[in-house]
């Protein structure tokens, strides 16, 4: 797989920020509001700092523009932003009863262009009879990567039916985000496919993958499925993880792992997900200097970076997701930063403001 040089002085990137929409202020998107989760997402609100409910019809607007105002104020180079298709049957046909979120590919496209520093991550659900029609025309519209929620959109990645469409995926050179281990935020109706092991076709086509959380637990009753992934990390070189947003009580044995062994690991938030401090303190990774200084940043994207550095994560873990994109849209990106010069130092000294 081409790898364009000097990657690394792109900067930090996350990998997984989410677009979110709920239907009643413009196209795109759709969402079902579902009474359990009501006080995690005032708790998700609250902390990125969004000045109205999840139900408003303001919402889609606001949740975009508070985004761009964190991302804008944060030190990172780029974040990819990601679309979210339906659940769907084996013939591609949406199952609206068993979705509780989507996101458009065009919402992803028209939101990108708000910002140079976000990447349109798209979601293509491989059984729909358009999908390779659909990949070609997002890897025209410069795609960074597709990202599948296997266990919730009903996909099982291993159908050979599907190996097609995995080896044009890796002839575009783009990354599969898929997500792996336990999922809390929507309903999965395929508990079988949160292991990584879904993943073995796709690995095989040839496609680089990243393990959404490693395949971790979200919930203590969760199966458990990371020592799944350490396995197969060892097997494929083409098999990634990603960091979101691992640093809650439920992730702190895997992370005590990863720590040790943090290869082909690579930075995400989740967004708007939260991140804890306070689990990190109680393992004595991080000072109580340090965790004050965490739990005082307001801005959610910066803070996750900071956490992970004094978590003791190796620098790589930010920018090695630029050597796994597709080199058209690393060079595009490269290309409008030189049109802004001084864009990377300022990025930096936001940075370095925040940790003060
Ligand atoms: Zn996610």
């Amino acid at each position: 797989m081409t790898i364009v040089a000097g990657t690394t002085a792109l900067g930090p990137i996350d990998v997984h920020v989410h677009l979110s929409k709920n239907g009643r202020g413009g196209f795109g998107g759709w969402s079902r509001r579902r009474w359990i989760m009501q006080p995690f997402l005032r708790a998700a609100a609250r902390d990125i700092g969004l000045r109205c409910g999840f139900d408003s019809v303001h919402f889609d607007e606001l949740y975009l523009s508070q985004l761009l105002h964190w991302l804008d104020d944060s030190s990172l180079s780029a974040a990819v932003l990601l679309a979210y298709d339906w659940s769907r049957d084996e013939r591609g046909a949406v199952r609206k009863d068993l979705s509780d979120l989507y996101v458009s590919n065009n919402a992803v496209f028209a939101a990108v262009r708000c910002s140079p520093k976000l990447l349109p991550g798209v979601s293509i659900h491989p059984s729909r009879p358009d999908a390779l029609d659909e990949l070609e025309h997002a890897a025209e519209r410069g795609a960074a990567l597709l990202k599948l929620l296997p266990c919730v959109q009903n996909i099982d990645c291993n159908q050979p039916r599907y190996a097609k469409f995995w080896t044009r995926l890796a002839e575009l050179h783009l990354p599969l985000l898929a997500h792996t281990g336990g999922e809390f935020c929507v309903r999965s109706c395929r508990n079988d496919l949160k292991s990584p092991r879904c993943l073995r076709l796709p690995l095989e086509c040839g496609v680089n993958v990243i393990a959404a959380h490693c395949a971790t637990r979200a919930l203590p009753w969760d199966g458990d499925h990371f020592t799944e992934f350490i396995e197969m990390r060892r097997q494929h070189p083409n098999l990634y993880g990603d960091l979101s947003p691992l640093s809650h009580i439920t992730h702190l044995a895997s992370l005590e792992r990863l720590r040790r062994e943090p290869e082909r690991l690579l930075h995400g938030t989740d967004y708007p997900v939260v991140s804890a401090v306070f689990p990190s303190r109680l393992k004595g990774w991080i000072s109580r200097e340090q965790a004050r200084q965490l739990n005082r940043m307001a801005n959610p994207l910066e803070k996750k970076i900071r956490l992970t550095r004094a978590q003791g994560f190796p620098e790589r873990v930010f920018t090695e997701l630029w050597a796994l994109l597709p080199p058209a849209v690393v060079s595009r990106f490269a290309g409008s930063r030189r049109a802004q010069p001084g864009s990377q130092a300022q990025a930096s000294d936001k940075g370095a403001r925040r940790s003060e």
